[in-house]
C-alpha cells in the first residue's frame, strides 16, 4: 500500500479501464458498469458496493430505511487506530453510517426487503448496527408480509465490538426463526468474501442460499484452516462451486442472471407481483373490436 503515488504518474485518466484480475482483459469502467461489473470475457465478477446491488435488484427507486443508526464505540476500542477515528473516516469515505443498507422496493415488480452489506466499510463487519439494522429488516419483512433478502459480503463480526458483535449471530438467527414460523421466504446471496460470523448465521439460513461464482465463502480462512490441522486444503476448497458440490447452498448464479433467478424463485414461495398500473376506464355499453 502507499506505492501508488511513487509510481510514474499516467496520462490514461483515472478509472477509466480497468484490468480484470483473472484474465487480464482491460476493460472500459463504462462497459464493465453497463455489464453490472462481471467480465464480458471470462466472467469475472468484480465486488460492487451495497448500492450498486440494490441498483442490479431492483426496479427503480428504493426507500432506504434506518440511514442514521451508527455505532457507540460501546468498548473504547483501540487496535493500530482508535476505533472511534476508523469509523469516522469509513463514514466520510463510503458516505454511510455503517456496514449494511436497508432498503424497500420492488424486484420485477415483486415487493421486496433487501439488506444489501457494504465490504467498503470496515470489511462489511457485522457490529451492533448491522445486527439491528438486519433484524429491522426481517421484522419489516414480517411486518409488511414481503420476502426478505440478504445479501452478504463480509468479513464476519466486527472485533472492535466485540462479545456485543457475536450477539449478533443470535438475534439475527432468532428473528429469522419468526419470519420462518410466518412462513416468509428469505433468500440469502452470498457473494465474495462471506466468511466468519456472518457465514454461522444468517447468510447460511436461507430458504435458498445462492452464491455468486466463484465466491470466498467459509467460517475460518483457509490459510487458517491449513494452519490449525496442517494440511493441504483441497482445490477450490470454501469457493462457491466446491460448497454447492459439498451441499452448503444451493445453487451458484450469474450476477446478470440474479433478478430472473429471484423473481422465479420467490413466485414459487408464493410472492405475487403488485399491479403494473391502474387498469383502463372501461365506458358501460360500449362494444369491443371484433378480433381480426
Ligand atoms: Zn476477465
Amino acid at each position: 500500500m502507499g506505492s501508488a503515488s511513487a509510481e510514474k504518474p499516467s496520462r490514461v485518466p483515472e478509472g477509466l479501464w480497468v484490468k480484470c484480475p483473472d484474465c487480464a482483459q482491460v476493460l472500459y469502467n463504462k462497459d464493465l458498469e453497463k455489464n453490472l461489473h462481471v467480465c464480458p470475457k471470462c466472467a469475472h465478477h468484480f465486488r460492487i458496493s451495497a448500492a450498486e446491488r440494490l441498483r442490479a435488484l431492483l426496479d427503480d427507486d428504493w426507500t432506504e430505511h434506518f440511514p442514521d443508526l451508527t455505532s457507540n464505540d460501546p468498548l473504547r476500542f483501540a487496535d493500530t487506530k482508535l476505533y472511534r477515528d476508523r469509523l469516522r473516516t469509513t463514514m466520510e469515505a463510503t458516505g454511510l453510517k455503517d456496514a449494511v443498507i436497508v432498503a424497500t422496493g420492488r424486484l420485477n415488480r415483486l415487493d421486496v426487503v433487501v439488506a444489501a452489506m457494504e465490504y467498503a466499510f470496515i470489511g462489511g463487519s457485522m457490529g451492533v448496527v448491522v445486527g439491528e439494522k438486519i433484524t429491522r429488516a426481517v421484522e419489516m419483512a414480517l411486518e409488511r408480509r414481503q420476502p426478505l433478502i440478504v445479501v452478504s459480503c463480509s468479513g464476519g463480526a466486527r472485533m472492535m465490538e466485540g462479545a456485543l458483535s457475536l450477539m449478533q449471530m443470535a438475534k439475527i438467527s432468532a428473528a429469522l426463526a419468526r419470519l420462518d414460523r410466518a412462513r416468509l421466504p428469505f433468500v440469502s446471496i452470498l457473494t465474495d468474501p462471506t466468511t466468519g460470523g456472518v457465514t454461522a448465521s444468517f447468510a447460511m439460513l436461507g430458504d435458498l442460499n445462492i452464491g455468486e461464482p466463484k465466491a470466498l465463502i467459509g467460517f475460518a480462512g483457509p490459510r487458517v484452516i491449513e494452519q490449525t490441522i496442517r494440511q493441504k486444503l483441497p482445490a477450490g476448497f470454501q469457493r462457491s462451486e466446491f460448497l454447492v458440490e459439498h451441499g452448503m447452498l444451493d445453487l451458484i448464479v450469474d450476477r446478470r442472471e440474479m433478478k430472473t433467478v429471484l423473481e422465479r424463485a420467490l413466485q414459487f414461495f408464493g410472492a405475487r407481483p403488485a399491479p403494473a398500473a391502474p387498469p383502463p376506464l372501461v365506458v358501460a355499453g360500449a362494444d369491443a373490436e371484433p378480433p381480426g
